[in-house]
């Protein structure tokens, strides 16, 4: 079998200070596997999916072969919530969950009977990464006047100290209702996504300094510049992205809601600012449309950009089988953790619920979900 490949990062860190440091981080990107190869591990797989009463539920940014695979066998592709909200409500016993560490656990907050497995349980995001539970315990602590809305990129243990969860569907709604209540927010950990809801929302918040450093990556300047070059293209946006890119979308949205705007649009030709792994799913829902990378590189960019998550990457066919094989990969949230962080969820799904106009409607025919990165 193939061996892996090391990736190693650098990332920020912040502190409770509001100080960042430089930390460092590491991926480890399975080599791809030969034809013969992923044809015997993907009848593996099933069989075993089959035999194990289990369901494989993947993100939209994972490779295209294990959110293919999962349609195939009676699985789903989404985002992290909608990721965990199909495991909660699916009758399998046993969820492989393909993608980051953090939608594992939502995935076992929200079904704590189910044995929940990934394929490599150090995946990780640089917004969990840069949000260590104690650091942002402390934070908390020195502003207890505010409420704390945690994005739905962070662990449990910081879910377990926040009052509200959020997707990027369903912030702006979330903030909005706070605001009217006359709350003030201590927001984290995505500083991007912070400053565009707070600058549509006009809400006193308090940011965490945290950055994905997929998004982080896009350039305003050579957007500017490619868009001089596709001036019919639709400019789609994750919330995610610096604001100068923000600034010159035609559509701002989670991954669901990008996915829907190519979809939808009658326009032919796109500029996508979100990783390139929703270009897989974008390409099969929206046959013969143009869509075009947003620009990592550049005068402005650093030779690591690539606009696709490294760790992210660290799913493949291999991992998975190991999940049914050997039972590697078991995601575990103890359970004073779980049962707070659990709080913060249901008050954001209670809010969705009872307000679903405040949710951007699925196109017709276009799997539902109210989106996370
Ligand atoms: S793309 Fe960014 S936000 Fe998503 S898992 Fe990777 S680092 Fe985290």
């Amino acid at each position: 079998m193939s061996t892996a490949q090391t990736v190693e990062y650098d990332y920020d860190r912040q502190d409770a200070t509001g100080a960042t440091c430089t930390a460092h981080a590491w991926a480890k990107v399975p080599a791809p596997l030969s034809p013969d190869e992923k044809t015997r591990v993907k009848e593996r797989i099933k069989a075993e999916l089959k035999r194990q009463n289990a369901v494989l539920v993947a993100h939209y940014y994972v490779d295209g072969d294990l959110q293919d695979l999962a349609w195939e066998t009676g699985g789903f592709v989404s985002d992290s919530l909608e990721m965990a909200r199909f495991g909660r409500d699916h009758a399998a016993q046993t969820l492989i969950v393909a993608g980051v560490k953090f939608m594992g656990e939502s995935a076992k907050i929200l079904s704590p009977e189910k044995r929940v497995l990934m394929p490599d349980l150090d995946a990780t995001c640089s917004l969990d990464l840069g949000c260590a539970a104690d650091d942002f315990a402390k934070f908390c602590d020195a502003h207890p006047d505010r409420k704390v809305v945690v994005y739905a990129n962070t662990s449990a243990a910081v879910k377990a100290r926040a009052d509200w969860m959020v997707t990027s569907s369903c912030a702006l709604a979330i903030v909005n209702h706070l605001k009217a209540q006359g709350e003030k927010i201590l927001w984290a950990p995505d500083r991007h996504l912070g400053r565009y809801i707070e600058k549509q929302t006009g809400a006193d918040m308090l940011m965490w300094n945290g950055a994905c450093i997929v998004h982080d990556e896009f350039k305003g300047l050579e957007l500017d510049l490619l868009k001089k070059d596709h001036p019919e293209a639709l400019v789609l946006v994750h919330p995610e992205s610096p604001e100068s890119v923000v600034n010159q979308a035609d559509v701002v949205g989670s991954t669901s809601q990008l996915l829907k705007a190519v979809i939808e649009s009658p326009a032919r030709e796109f500029i996508v600012a979100t990783d390139n792994g929703i270009l897989h799913r974008m390409r099969q829902l929206a046959p013969g449309k143009t869509l075009i990378e947003a620009p990592t590189a550049g005068n402005s960019a650093t030779c690591k950009s690539c606009a696709h998550c490294p760790w992210m990457a660290m799913n493949g066919l291999q991992g998975v089988l190991d999940c049914l094989d050997k039972g590697t990969g078991e995601i575990t949230v103890d359970e004073p953790t779980r049962a707070k962080a659990k709080g913060c969820i249901d008050r954001m799904l209670d809010f969705v619920a009872a307000n679903p106009s405040a949710i951007t409607k699925p196109a017709q025919g276009f799997v539902p979900n109210i989106g996370a990165a």
